[in-house]
Parts: structure tokens; sequence; C-alpha cells
């Protein structure tokens, strides 16, 4: 699986770092510290690593805690935010011309990364967008490439110009461009030779294509799994030939993630797609931000902190606790956390967003009905002020007042002040388990 060995020792780290709740400055750096060992470990170039370290630390060490997020969760969001920008923020597409305009295409890369079944794969893409591609084979030496081609071709429904392997591919890709015209294709898709290693031959004829016709986009791809590898060759296409931008292979074998992490980083250039397997179909968009959380396992996990962090009060949330802390709750405060819940898109939703959650509670509707919800918001509202902040005045001919204002039945109020007790009784255990989740600054 993708990144499997890197994810697994960050979630570990980040594991110990929110069973901690409250975080000393010593406990931020020492987890950073493995953060880091985790990244060379998954063969992410020193240069970013350190580029890496010094904007997290910047960030993480001495930061205020945020509203509702306590440290532990601080330093992940940091970590993903950091890593998102590493791998360049935003997602990057070809750019093709118009498609009244012919686009070429030039692919390049070493022999075995990927690149005749990648060139078929994004011609498929393409395809699908609307476009009418034109493979070009341009790999005159190794044995079967037009073949493999011409094959992939085929089941992509997509045309393949070859002129055999007695041609320059210069000249190949001329006759190409000649016969896209003529033939209503507006992309026209090179796939290049490629060779063991970067050498000379390799490189000059890439340039000779290049100065010969006219290339929108040179599009390098590398194996994910050859690491770091993977990075230098990108950045010698770069310097030689120039690249407009990457497309990583065999990243669904991948587990360490170094190429995936680093080549934005040290070529400046972005990653357009990710190849996942060997089927034609197995071509993926690639999203900077997908992948951090991807990398960090922590499936929506991220939206959830954001939403806390967008929708929670720090004074509220800090008044709150106080009341928890001496046991002040009343109804009033019910409802308000209630209604905070609501804002921040009901139960079911928040829960759903906690990875494994929505598999582990199968029923989480009948579990957190937000219809009940509102129910249990109609009865409250229908309290007097001193029934919400003293309830044992609640006697049955009030509760059956409630009830009527409610247009519930009045076993449901008596089911309401019985679950209130309850939460009340286990909250006055809660402020010492809780390490100071909610508000306050901490971690100083
Ligand atoms: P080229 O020499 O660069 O043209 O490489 P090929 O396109 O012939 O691919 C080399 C091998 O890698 C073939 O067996 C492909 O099926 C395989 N391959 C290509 N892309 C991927 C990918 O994203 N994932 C996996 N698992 N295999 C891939």
């Amino acid at each position: 699986m993708a990144f499997e060995s890197l994810s697994d020792k960050l979630q570990n780290i980040f594991k110990n770092l929110r069973s901690k709740g409250r975080l000393t400055e010593a406990d931020v750096k020492a987890s950073l510290k493995e953060v880091k060992m985790a990244l060379l470990e998954a063969d992410v170039s020193f240069k970013v690593v350190k580029q890496f370290m010094k904007a997290v630390q910047e960030r993480a060490v001495g930061q205020d805690v945020l509203n509702g997020l306590n440290p532990g969760q601080m330093v992940i969001k940091i970590v993903n935010e950091e890593m998102v920008n590493l791998m360049g923020a935003e997602t990057t597409e070809i750019a093709l011309q118009p498609a009244s305009e012919i686009t070429v295409l030039m692919m390049m890369g070493l022999q075995g990364a990927g690149k005749t079944t990648t060139t078929a794969k994004i011609a498929g893409k393409l395809k699908s967008k609307g476009r009418k591609p034109l493979l070009v084979a341009c790999d005159i030496y190794r044995p079967a490439a037009i073949q493999q081609l011409q094959i992939n071709g085929d089941k992509q429904g997509v045309e393949v110009f070859s002129m055999g392997d007695k041609n320059k591919p210069v000249n190949i890709a001329k006759a190409a461009i000649e016969h896209a015209s003529k033939n209503g294709h507006n992309v026209v898709i090179l796939d290049t030779a490629g060779r063991l290693h970067v050498d000379e031959d390799m490189m000059n004829e890439l340039i000779e294509i290049k100065e010969n016709v006219t290339v929108n986009q040179s599009l390098l791809v590398v194996d994910a799994m050859t690491g770091q590898d993977a990075v230098n060759v990108a950045t010698m296409f770069d310097e030689k030939i120039g690249i407009d931008g990457v497309i990583l292979t065999k990243l669904d074998g991948d587990t360490r993630g170094g190429a995936a992490l680093s080549i934005r980083a040290v070529t400046g250039k972005p990653i357009l797609y990710i190849g996942m397997g060997e089927k034609l179909s197995d071509l993926e968009q690639f999203y900077p931000d997908r992948m951090a959380s991807r990398i960090l396992g922590m499936g929506d996990v991220l939206t959830l902190i954001e939403k806390v962090q967008n929708d929670i009060d720090e004074d509220k949330a800090r008044e709150m606790e106080r009341k928890l802390r001496k046991a002040e709750f009343g109804f009033d405060d019910y409802l308000e956390q209630m209604q905070q819940i609501k804002k921040m898109g009901g139960l079911s939703d928040l829960l759903g967003m906690i990875p494994g959650m929505g598999a582990q509670m199968k029923n989480i509707d009948e579990v957190v009905d937000d219809k009940a919800m509102s129910r249990v918001e109609a009865m409250i509202l229908s309290m007097t002020p001193q029934e919400r902040t003293n309830p044992s005045v609640l006697n049955p001919s009030r509760k059956k007042r409630i009830a009527d204002g409610a247009g519930v039945n009045i076993s449901e109020v008596n089911r309401l002040v019985k679950q209130f007790e309850q939460g009340k009784k286990m909250m006055k255990q809660l402020p010492g388990m809780m390490g100071g989740k909610m508000g306050g600054k901490r971690g100083k």
C-alpha cells in the first residue's frame, strides 16, 4: 500500500502526542525529532526535511493553543499544512491549448519508469475530457515499445501513429503533427525513448525534438519506488531539457513516499498525476492536500479539526470548562452545547469524519438522531429559567407542562431529566480526564 511505512510511523508519533493531552515544549520537540527521523527513513531529500522541520518547528513551538484544539492536535495540523505546502499546495493540470489548436505533449523518462503505460493512461484521460489525442511512437530502440503503445492505444480507443524504427524520432514527431492536423486530432502525445540511465544520446534526442517542433508541455515520468533517484532524475531532466510537470508512477507500491514529498520542493515543478497500478485506468490527479491526509492516515479528521477551530467560540468554551469543573452545568448550557454541535453539522456528520468510526457505529443514525436532538431542544425551551438552572424543582406537574409545551410524551421529559443528571455526574469526573481539551491556553 502507498506510504504504509511512513504513514504507520507518523501515526504512532501522533498517537503518543494525542494521548498526552497536555504537552510541554520538550514533548513537542521530541515528537518533531521523531517526525524528522520518519521522513529521512522515508527517503525524503535531506534538504527538504531540514526546510520542512524548520517551518514546522517555528510554528509549533511556543504556539498558543487555538480554540478547541489541544497542543497535540495543533502539531498534527501544522505538520499536515506544511506537508501540503511541500507538495505544492495546489492541484496543477496539464496546460492544454484551446481545443481548436494542437497541444503537443512530450513524454520523457528512464526505461521502466512506466512512460509508455502512462502515455496511454493520459490519452484516456484526455479523451474522456472530449479531446482527440494521437499517440506517437517515438521510442524506436526498445524492442516491442511500438507494439506496446499500439496495444494500449487500442485498449483506450486512441489512434497510434508509428513510422517503424527506421526514422529519427524528430522526423516521426513532425510527421505525426502533420497527420494530427489533417485528421482533427488536438493533442499529440510523443512517447519518446528512455534509457537505463540518464545519458547524452537520450538528452540530445529530446533536445532535437524540442528545437524542431513546438512542444507545449514536457512531462517527465518517474518511478516513485526509486525514491531519491527519481528526484535526481527530475533535477537532471529539468536542467537539460526543462520540464513542465512530473507524473509519479507506481505509487501503489511505494511504502516510503520520499519522491512524492521531495520532487516539488527540489525541482519546483508540480506533480500532475500519480500512477496507482498497472491498469490503464489507474491514473489519478494529484491533490497535495489529499496526499498529505493519506500519508498522515488521518482521513477527514483534519476537516474536523478545522471545523472545531472555526466554530467554537473560545470564550464560551472557557466558560463551559469552568462550569463543568464546578458542576454548575444546567439545561441552558446543555442547549448551547447542542446548538454548537448543530452548527458544526450534527453529531452523525462529526462522528462520521473520525476514521473507523463510521464502520464501528453502523446504527449511527439511530444513536445520534438529529431529529431527537430537535425534540430535546423543544423540551428545554419549554422550561422556565429556574427549571433550567435547577432541574431538581421538576415535579410531575411541571414535567407535564413541559411535555405539552414541546409536543412530546411525558416519558420523554423524564428520560431527558434522567440523562441530564447522569451526564452531570459523569462530567464531574471528566475535567480531570480531559487534560485541558477545551479552551484554555496551555502547553507552556
Ligand atoms: P517504460 O519503459 O517507461 O515505457 O515503462 P512501461 O510503461 O513499459 O512500464 C514498465 C512497467 O511498470 C510495466 O510492467 C507497467 O505495467 C508498470 N507500471 C507502470 N505504471 C505503473 C503504476 O502506476 N503502478 C504499477 N504497479 N505498475 C506500473
